[in-house]
């Protein structure tokens, strides 16, 4: 069951304080020597004032640091407290990428006979995943989740999950997020968006009703290319006591946080895909320039799908914020722009790759959310090892070239692709 009253805001960002709640988030955490940046902490054991204090740590009756690392440290328990703010939620586990982060929700909550139904349009390698999790007995439906019958049609007796990405990568697909979100509640099922491409600050899945939240930080989180990461972010609107898959030691408590509870024990504790304090700190400091970032970046991002678009060379572009695309009005509707994601296919397919060539400014790279804008024919590279049949099916053509667009002057940007056009 779902609350339907929202939750007491825990530091709720608005468009306003935005940055300004994440910047002086550190204040209000415990922190020794009145440094204002809160410190990294290296050690992966900790200790307590008495031993009584040690066993309260170990029996969960205290709240002390984890008292090993694998569980959590204090950078990562500072990061993860907020992002589960950014997020509006009530806790957050971290993960060492984001694959991590959604292997963890699907090996600690589902079982073998459970099903979920996904988007058809996922990220690569969570599709692959869903493969390996067919393999353990878990039923998986890939549905068209841009119209809702879609995912009401495919649920079953056995059905758990409801998984999908608020901005699919490299379609730029959008799901009915809030269609989905009210099925989801209706039936009591669990809901899950991955936000990566958009961010806290673009859109917040809580809003369309989400139960829990995914992000890889790797993207627009830490947003400079240097660091892998990756999140679940409780909302706190799915009640977890009559969810089957929850261990007993876990049924403590409020209701509302078990799920997250397991994803923390069984996802860091015991497979340890575990964020270093390093890379904590380093996703921190991106956090502090992520709305300034995502504002340049999607501006200069529609700015290049329009020239593009325009342009006689071009066949087609995919961008939520064009009013071509699909799913515009809910687009413009739920998020606040439409990041830093887009693809384009050239009228001569078989030029892509000599049009790619010809960037000087644009990076021949995979990655996503980087300072620098990089650019990758999709079917030639990453999509290459699931075959051309699959590719046909996930939309994906021959001559798809998808863009990352970085921090530069648009100017430079829009010069560049004209050069290379001709
Ligand atoms: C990159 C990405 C992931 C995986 O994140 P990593 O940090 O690279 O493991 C998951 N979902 C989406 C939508 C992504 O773009």
């Amino acid at each position: 069951m779902h609350h339907s009253d929202s939750k007491e805001s825990n530091g709720t960002p608005t468009n306003s304080d935005f940055t300004a709640s994440i910047v002086h988030f550190d204040r209000h955490m415990p922190n020794a020597n009145g440094a204002v940046h809160y410190p990294v902490h290296p050690s992966t054991q900790y200790t307590y004032d008495s031993v009584d204090d040690l066993i309260a740590v170990f029996q969960g009756k205290s709240k002390g640091n984890s008292p090993y690392s694998r569980q959590g440290t204090p950078t990562t328990a500072v990061l993860e407290a907020k992002l589960a703010s950014m997020d509006n939620g009530d806790g957050a586990v971290a993960f060492a990428t984001g694959m991590a982060a959604i292997t963890a929700i699907f090996l600690t909550l589902l079982k073998a006979g459970d099903h979920i139904v996904v988007s058809q349009y996922l990220f690569g390698n969570t599709s692959s995943l869903l493969n390996t999790l067919e393999d353990f007995g878990i039923q998986v439906s890939k549905v068209d989740a841009s119209v809702v019958a879609n995912v009401s049609s495919a649920l079953l007796a056995n059905t758990k999950m409801v998984f999908v990405e608020t901005v699919a990568n490299p379609g730029t697909q959008v799901p009915a997020l809030k269609a989905i979100g009210d099925l989801c509640e209706q039936k009591d099922i669990v809901y899950i968006v991955d936000n990566t491409i958009l961010s806290a600050y673009l859109f917040q899945p809580k809003s369309v009703k989400a139960s829990l939240v995914v992000h890889s930080l790797t993207k627009s989180a830490a947003g400079q290319g240097q660091i892998l990461g990756g999140v679940v972010i409780n909302t706190g609107l799915f009640d977890w006591s009559n969810y089957p898959n929850i261990f007993d030691g876990y049924r403590k408590g409020d209701a509302n946080k078990w799920g997250l509870m397991q994803i923390r024990k069984k996802g860091l504790r015991d497979m340890g895909a575990t964020l270093t304090s390093q890379s904590a700190h380093v996703i921190s400091l991106g956090l502090e320039t992520l709305a300034l970032r995502m504002q340049r970046s999607s501006e200069t991002a529609l700015k290049l799908a329009q020239m593009l678009q325009n342009h006689p060379k071009v066949a087609s572009v995919s961008y939520p914020f064009l009013e071509s695309h699909s799913a515009h009005q809910q687009a413009t509707d739920l998020f606040k722009a439409g990041s830093w994601l887009f693809s384009f296919e050239l009228k001569e397919e078989d030029q892509c790759l000599t049009f790619v060539d010809k960037l000087k400014v644009f990076i021949k790279a995979t990655g996503l959310g980087d300072t620098r804008s990089l650019i990758i024919p999709v079917a030639h590279t990453i999509y290459w090892e699931m075959g051309p049949t699959k590719r046909k099916a996930m939309k994906i053509g021959d001559g798809m070239l998808r863009v990352s667009v970085g921090l530069e002057e648009s100017q430079v940007l829009i010069d560049d692709l004209m050069q290379a056009l001709g």
